[in-house]
């Protein structure tokens, strides 16, 4: 069992000791979760805890630190089955989670509201459906639920959105949040909570008689009762190879996105009205929080994300997404370049995304997020939660 420096301030006489590999989103909402339900946590992670994408970027390890952050959850496209549950779940706890860390002095910047473009009509055929869903509608709460954005509606945006967009579907409950922010948040919490975090990347792990002994670069070793591995892309590397049935592999695809700042001539009237995120043929513009002095601030936007399979980016994909494939309005055409970044995104080979096993010993697999790892990072982190209350052997 891990040694874990200082008393854990919620510690309940059934706390489990557990070691989380991997510090992304998804791995630090694993430990945040269990310690403050009472688990003695540590976690582990190969990468310092704040390598930012900064301009011109290379290609980070940890794709949380690349993510847009958009929540996409009621405007699914299915309405049933473990995706839907998991992205309804996830987009509740968020809520929650947010409100829990806001009162505790850490909060994280929200953007709500999320507008679907109609580009072609069977994408307003599809939208109709959406929003006539009866399960889309159920429990929300005035002024919540779905709405259609006519031609007319959507005119009145500031600045324009592309004029091909046939209309569109919002989404008062779906909303971008920040994902470093959110990191720090939940770091910062977890650590006052009595969350140990080590910079110590895992070789390998080996099962013992007690769980799973870690293999660090370092040359030390560990042993470890319960074992979260949350570790994105390098999940695959650390699977013992005697797993059966063997779990999926994961596969990189890259993203690519960038920050632009509108020409002065072009900044839009206060109260333009853009939610939190507008989706045109699956690019995302996000504009970014405004300054204190939101008169006087730059508006700035997020345009992204690529969808690049393997781990080179391609100058023709960027382009594409700088000019919406040849729909961009002038002033997007006319916005200046800020910041250029990419990150990879894990992706289950032949299995739906995310990977949530349990694959015995003690040993959970949270990874293969793939687009999804900040919406899906709660639901991931309580499924996670729920095994290891559960005990080993449960099903
Ligand atoms: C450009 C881009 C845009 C995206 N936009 C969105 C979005 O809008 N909404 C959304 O929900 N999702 C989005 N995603 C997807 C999202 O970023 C991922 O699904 C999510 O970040 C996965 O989180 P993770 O914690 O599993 O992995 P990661 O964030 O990759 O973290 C894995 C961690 O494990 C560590 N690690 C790896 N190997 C080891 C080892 N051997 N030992 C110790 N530590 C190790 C790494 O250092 C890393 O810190 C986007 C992704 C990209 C690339």
């Amino acid at each position: 069992m891990h040694s874990i420096a200082g008393p854990a301030r919620f510690e309940v006489p059934s706390g489990r000791a557990v070691t989380v590999i991997g510090a992304g989103l998804v791995g630090l909402s694993c430990a945040w979760l269990l310690v403050r339900r009472g688990h003695a946590v540590l976690l582990l992670d190969g990468c310092e805890p704040a390598r930012r994408p900064s301009g011109g970027d290379p290609l980070g390890e940890r794709g949380s630190e690349a993510a847009l952050g958009v929540l996409m959850a009621r405007v699914f496209h299915r309405s049933s089955g473990r995706g839907w549950r998991l992205r309804q779940r996830s987009l509740e706890l968020w809520g929650a989670w947010r409100r829990e860390l806001a009162a505790r002095g850490r909060p994280i910047p929200w953007r709500p509201g999320l507008l679907l473009l109609a580009a072609e009509a069977s994408d307003l055929t599809r939208q109709q459906l959406l929003l006539h869903d009866p399960r889309r509608q159920q429990g929300d709460a005035a002024g919540q639920a779905l709405q259609h954005w006519d031609p007319q509606r959507l005119r009145q945006l500031e600045p324009v959105v592309p004029a091909a967009a046939l209309g569109g579907l919002y989404s008062p409950q779906d909303g971008q949040l920040d994902p470093c922010a959110a990191m720090d948040a939940l770091a910062l919490d977890a650590a006052a909570a009595g969350m140990e975090r080590r910079s110590e990347r895992v070789a390998a792990l080996e099962r013992c008689s007690s769980g799973w002994r870690l293999r660090l670069c370092s040359g030390a070793s560990l042993e470890c009762e319960w074992l979260v591995l949350a570790a994105g892309l390098g999940s695959t590397a650390l699977l013992p190879g005697e797993l059966q049935p063997p779990p999926p592999r994961l596969e990189p695809v890259l993203g690519q996105a960038l920050e632009l700042e509108l020409d002065p001539c072009d900044r839009p009237a206060p109260g333009g009205g853009w939610p939190g995120a507008v989706v045109w043929r699956g690019i995302n513009l996000i504009q970014r929080p405004p300054a204190a002095d939101a008169d006087a601030a730059p508006w700035r936007l997020w345009l992204g994300a690529t969808l690049e399979p393997g781990q080179e980016a391609s100058a023709g994909a960027l382009e594409s997404l700088r000019d919406l494939a040849g729909e961009a309005p002038d002033w997007l055409r006319r916005a200046r370049l800020c910041r250029h970044w990419q990150g990879l995104r894990a992706r289950p080979q032949g299995q739906p995304a995310p990977l949530l096993q349990d694959l015995g010993n003690g040993l959970l697999l949270a990874a293969g997020h793939y687009r999804n790892g900040v919406l899906l990072a709660p639901a991931s982190a309580e499924w996670v939660a729920e095994r290891i209350e559960a005990g080993r052997g449960a099903t």
